[in-house]
Parts: C-alpha cells; structure tokens; sequence
C-alpha cells in the first residue's frame, strides 16, 4: 500500500447499483455528507430487472422522475401471456401481481413501469450527482473494513491509479451486491440455496412491435417445444430479451452462434427468417438466500448484500430500492438529531421480514405468479392513502403532503391540533396539514381526529379525538423522554 490518506463522511455507501444509489439520494436530501464508491468504472450497462414496482415509482415520483423514468418503459400491460409462439395470437394471460393503470389509479399517484434497470440506473445517478452533500466515486473498491467505538475506518483501492485511501464514516451502508465484501467484512452468512437454476439470456434488437400489436404484455412465456422460454420487451423501442431456464443434455445459450440464437429466437417470436440483431449473451444462476442479519453495530447491509431473489416476481431490484430508502431516511434521522439510535434498530426489524418472503417466493417455481390483490399491499408495505385533492391551485396526492420530518394530518380543527402538536416534543420536523371532510374521510381519519405519519407514509399513531397532550408508543421517533 502507498499513500494512504483519509478522508472523513458521514455516511460510506458501498456499490452504486440501485440499492447505493437511492440510499445516497435519500441521505443527501437530507443533507447528510454521503460518499458513494462504486468499485466499477461506471454503472452497470446489463438491462437485468425490468419492473419498477407501484411504490418504487412513488419514491422516484418523489424526487420529480416519473416522466423520465416512464419515457424509457415499454407499454405493455404488467401481465404474462402464456403460448405457442409470440405470433401465434392464441395464449392465456396470467397474473404477475402488478396493477394495471386503472387498478394503479385507485390507490396511487403513479403506476408501475415496465423499465429496464439500465434506463434507471442512470436517472438515479444523475439525481445523485446534483445533491450539495454527496459525491460519488467510480472505480473505487472497498477492500477491508474496521469498526470502532465511533465509527468505521474503510480502505479503498483507487482502481484507476492503482493507489489504497482511507475513509472513515460514522455508518457504511453495503449496498455491494450479491457477493457483498460489506457482509463478508462484517462476518455476515446467508442462508439459503445459491444454485437453483442456471437461467441464460440472450439481449436483442428486432422490430417485433407489429407482431404483438394489440397484445403488448410484460413477459411471453413462450411453450413451442423448440424454443421455451420467456420473451420480454427492455423499453419502448424494439430492444427485447429471451431467456430460457438451462436444462442438462441442452445447448448452453452462451456457447451458441449468433446464426443459432437468431434461429431460436425466431423460432419463439414464430417468424421464420426473422433476423435478429443480438446485443448480448449472458448466464446467471439462481439463488433464494437472506443475510443472517441486516446490520453489524454500525455497518448495515442493503438490497442484494441483503438478500438474493430470483427474478421470478420481479422483487429484486423493488426490495432493494425499499430497504435503502428506509435505512437512509433512519439514518438522517439520527445524524440530523431528530431521532434518538434506537430508530435504526427498526431497519432490520422492519425490513428482515420482507426480505424474507420476497426470497422464498422467489424461489418457488411458480413464485411469479401473483394476484394483484395480494402483491400489491405488499408492496405498498401500509403507508398512508392515496388521494387526491387541491392545494394553493395544485391537485396533489396526500402522499405529497408527507415532510421528511413527522406529519400530522389533521380532519378540521387546525389551530387546537398545531396547539396539541407541540406536546409531541419531536425534534423532527413537523408538518401540519389541515384535510377536507371528504380527503380525511378517504384515508381514514374522521373530522376531529387526527394521525401521526413517518416520511414513508408509515402511520405512527392515530387519535380517534381531539387530545391535548399527544403522545407516541413509538419512542425513537421523539427526542428522548418527550413522549
Ligand atoms: C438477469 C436478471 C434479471 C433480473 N430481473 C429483475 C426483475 O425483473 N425485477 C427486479 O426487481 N429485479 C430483477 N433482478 C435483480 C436486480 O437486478 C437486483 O436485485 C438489483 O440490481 C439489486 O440492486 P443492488 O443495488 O442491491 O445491487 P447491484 O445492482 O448488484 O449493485 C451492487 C454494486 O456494488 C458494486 N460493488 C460490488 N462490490 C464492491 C466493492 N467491494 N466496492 C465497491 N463497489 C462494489 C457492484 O459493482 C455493483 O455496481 C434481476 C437480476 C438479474 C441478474
């Protein structure tokens, strides 16, 4: 090692995939000093996931996204088509557990998105470069890790001028991926399988948007005997993916020529002659695992490093998104000293639990298949209703009315609830909004009463009447001894 030097953050993030990326947004909005290192030596060009969940698009909507983010999806219904070949006209919709637009409208400001991961990726980034508090390095990697009474020392190694640096942080944030050197630094196991299938993909361009007009659907799984797979469109032009599960005795897609991979393809779109334009070729196993814990004193683990999903339900890269949104605002919370530590237990508390299922569902054959009704409070994880209503000129959803501090929404009453508020004793922010009868009665406060929200939406306490002197079960959301 040459010239070690260090540098101090308030918050390390390891990796710049989705999980480090939203993590870092988080923190910097609440202008904590974040250093994102990205051992790469720019973010991941692979397309992987291609669903953005109905919350996920609300955290991005969020910071002002939705546009950009729609404009690189394809416009498909969030379905799956089962049948011959994708021209054969002939097949059965199954549902994947996402709403349809009309379904999203009930319920959110926003819907899901059918985009790659590698139109994401940089949106995120981008949003990431613009925050004051935040910098973000590329073509560093973590190598070793070391916890103290006041923090984390981490030694990093500049990849581009080949030289080791020092940076200590008072927490770090792994969000490094399945082979996560934050958890194995912090002597984290996984449990679970890690080879439960060896799946192959192949990324290609053909013009197929006549082929499937009128029947644009998210996945085609594909059952002409000679090519079963799956074919999925990657955004709105004419890029798709086929990928297909590896059997013994059967051809790896990766050893194939492109004269045999565009043979198959046609063979499943059912255009004989088609010739497609093959991009890339790539093999992946699949793993159902989940780390043993989220956190080690002041290390935590996010996304991926977290835990490992198959795609099968499309909850890899949402769960990622989750986790690293919850632990950064706790984060803030407690740098900012608004909240005492103990908030930062509720991460792994909280999100061990969806972690968990995500992964087992994951791991089950038929873990894709999912009805809306059941996927989508799951993924909506009980935050506070969405309606909409008018502000200053303006109709918003009630989700915009949720601060980064605490929120109090109140049906009628206003002055005696903002009297009443000050009792809370919270050192957080506190945002006070005042609904319509009708708004109120929507999201389930009735007029005189009265509810308590986090910044994710999450309801902390609800008084059915007035009460002058408020009080909350939830300690570490207040300044210590205040409830
Ligand atoms: C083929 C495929 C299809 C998928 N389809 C879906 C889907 O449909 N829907 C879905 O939700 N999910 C899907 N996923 C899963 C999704 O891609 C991942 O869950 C998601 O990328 C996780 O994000 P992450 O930020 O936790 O990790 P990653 O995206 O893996 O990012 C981790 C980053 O950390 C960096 N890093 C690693 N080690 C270090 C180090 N020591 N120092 C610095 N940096 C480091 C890596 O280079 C990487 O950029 C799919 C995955 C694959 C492989």
């Amino acid at each position: 090692m040459s010239d070690t030097d260090t540098s101090h953050v308030q918050v390390l993030v390891v990796g710049a995939g989705p999980a480090g990326l939203v993590a870092g947004i988080t923190l910097a909005g609440y202008g904590i000093n974040v250093l994102v290192v990205e051992k790469r030596t720019e973010i991941s060009t692979l397309s992987r996931a291609l669903v953005i969940s109905t919350r996920s698009m609300e955290i991005l909507r969020s910071w002002g996204l939705d546009d950009a983010v729609r404009a690189g999806a394809a416009d498909v219904e969030p379905c799956g088509w089962v049948t011959h070949t994708l021209a054969s006209g002939e097949g059965t919709e199954i549902p994947l557990g996402y709403p349809t637009a009309a379904q999203a409208a009930m319920v959110s400001p926003t819907r899901p998105a059918w985009a790659p991961q590698d139109h994401l990726e940089p949106l995120l980034l981008a949003r990431l470069r613009a925050a004051a508090s935040a910098e973000v390095r590329f073509a560093s990697e973590l190598v070793t890790l070391d916890q103290r009474a006041d923090g984390v020392r981490a030694l990093l190694r500049d990849r581009a001028a080949g030289r080791m640096h020092e940076v200590a942080a008072l927490f770090v944030i792994g969000a490094d991926g399945a082979r996560s050197a934050v958890r194995a630094q912090l002597g984290i196991g996984m449990t679970g399988p890690d080879d439960l299938a060896e799946y192959h993909s192949v990324q290609f361009r053909a013009p197929l948007g006549p082929i499937v007009a009128g029947r644009r659907y998210g996945l085609n799984v594909i059952t002409h005997p000679e090519a079963a797979g799956v074919l999925a469109p990657r955004g709105p032009q004419d890029r798709w993916q086929y990928a297909r599960e590896w059997r013994p005795g059967q051809a790896r897609l990766v050893d194939a020529t492109e004269a045999q991979l565009a043979e198959l393809i046609a063979t499943a779109v059912g255009v004989p002659g088609l010739r497609p334009r093959i991009e890339r070729v790539s093999a992946f196993s699949f793993a159902a695992q989940i780390a043993d814990r989220y956190r080690d004193r002041r290390g935590f683990l996010v996304g991926d490093a977290a835990h490992r999903m198959t795609p099968r339900g499309g909850t890899g890269m949402n769960t990622a998104i989750h986790d690293a949104y919850d632990l950064a605002w706790k984060l803030a919370w407690v740098l900012r000293g608004w909240a005492d530590p103990g908030l930062i237990a509720t991460y792994e508390i909280e999100r061990r639990p969806v972690g968990l299922h995500n992964v087992i569902r994951s791991g089950d054959p038929n873990g894709a298949r999912q009805e809306v009704d059941e996927a989508l409070p799951r993924d909506l994880n009980g935050r506070l209703a969405h309606r909409w209503l008018h502000r200053r000129d303006q109709t918003v959803s009630t989700l915009d009315l949720l601060g980064d501090g605490l929120t109090l929404l109140a049906g009628r009453d206003e002055p005696r609830w903002s009297k009443a508020a000050t009792t809370l004793g919270a050192r957080a922010r506190l945002t006070i909004h005042v609904l319509d009868d009708a708004t109120a009665r929507g999201i389930g406060i009735q007029p005189g009463a009265a509810a308590l929200f986090r910044p994710d939406g999450r309801q902390v306490r609800h008084w059915p009447r007035f009460t002058p002197r408020l009080r909350v079960g939830y300690p570490s959301l207040l300044h210590r001894g205040s409830a």
